[in-house]
């Protein structure tokens, strides 16, 4: 990225300082962070400066994106201890210790991301790719993590119904993480069809196009049910008695969290993991009138890493169907491009060596 741009270029070779292996990237997806940091960068840049976040790179200076990443050992740096040998696949949390200083792997002028072909990572933050798993499956840890860490966050209960709105890779990974923590039924909104069809294949058991039926309607009559089945007793006062809903908002643009505000029944508890790069505006006074509660989360721990990678190895998520496409280095761009369809992509890979 550079100078807001995709380019293709040379750089040195990365050499790994204490601690550090060289890598050589086997696959590295795409993720909505790249696309904003190529249009949004200052924002990104800025807000990581107020709230101390680690997007912190210079944009004047090229970075290499890429988080999202499977790869191969190559050598190892000095003070390692080389437990994986050379050609190892691994997957490691986006981030190392580059001489001693923290950098965000993919946001960073220092280390390169996995759109080079070549990497450096922190020996004790690797993950070998368990046996038999396809490289381009293990390089989605890192996307489906983000599922996992926000439904670990929203600490749903079985009596809660949860709904997914946008079904883009964040929203697919949250579906999927929904199955895997048991709770539902897991509604799932979104203006595409191709977006609605992978939603289908992640396990969501009601799927609503917005523009036919009102999200809020299907999940009403969801959870006008009690868990035994029986419809749940009406108050004269306050009507219909619902069972608590839980709305993940995987969109991220300006609007929708108030539209969800108006949109829910009282007592809701709204999780944002879309990443909104405007300012949005909300009216309290529609979340007071209804007692809502508000939660943002990001990414995940290194914990929750790791136990989507085994996850994905023992065939409890499946990743195929978000794979959409590969490209080379000199697609990158076009892709970037290309990911503004929803009808055609969920997530795209990148083959440095194509
Ligand atoms: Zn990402």
């Amino acid at each position: 990225m550079r100078e807001q741009r995709i380019v293709v270029d040379d750089m040195a070779q990365p050499i790994p300082s204490e601690g550090e292996v060289l890598v050589k990237t086997l696959a590295c997806g795409i993720c909505g962070s790249d696309l904003h940091a190529l249009k949004h960068g200052h924002e990104l840049v800025q807000t990581s400066q107020e709230t101390g976040g680690s997007f912190s790179m210079d944009l004047a200076k090229d970075v290499v994106l890429g988080h999202e990443f499977c790869a191969e050992i190559l050598d190892h740096g000095p003070g390692t201890a080389k437990k994986l040998k050379p050609g190892t696949r691994v997957c490691s949390y986006p981030a190392t210790y580059h001489h001693g200083q923290p950098s965000a792997i993919g946001f960073s002028n220092t280390v390169p991301g996995g759109f080079a072909q070549n990497m450096l990572l922190t020996e004790s933050l690797l993950l070998e790719v368990p046996n038999g798993l396809p490289f381009t499956h293990a390089a989605l840890t890192e996307p489906m993590a983000v599922g996992l860490h926000a439904v670990r966050m929203a600490r749903l209960d079985r009596t809660e119904i949860p709904m997914v709105i946008g079904c883009g890779p964040v929203g697919l990974a949250v579906i999927s993480a929904l199955k895997l923590a048991g709770v539902g039924p897991v509604i799932a909104v979104d203006y595409s069809a191709k977006r609605r069809e992978l939603a289908e294949l992640m396990g969501a058991d009601e799927i609503v196009d917005p523009s036919v039926t009102s999200p809020y309607s299907t999940w009403e009559e969801q959870a006008a049910y009690g868990l035994d089945g029986k419809l749940m007793p009406s108050d004269p006062i306050a009507g219909q008695k619902f069972r608590q809903g839980v709305i993940f908002e995987c969109v991220g643009i300006p609007g929708v969290i108030d539209q969800i505000m108006v949109g829910v029944q009282r007592n809701c508890r709204i999780v944002v993991i879309g990443v909104c790069m405007q300012p949005d505006q909300i009216r309290p006074l529609v979340a007071i009138n209804k007692e809502l509660s508000l939660q943002f989360v990001l990414a995940y721990q290194p914990e929750e890493f790791a136990e989507t990678l085994t996850n994905i190895a023992e065939g409890e998520i499946d990743v195929e169907p978000l794979i959409t496409g590969t490209v080379g280095l000199a697609g990158v761009a076009e892709a970037f491009e290309d990911l503004a369809n929803p009808e055609v992509h969920a997530k795209i890979l990148i083959d440095p060596t194509l």
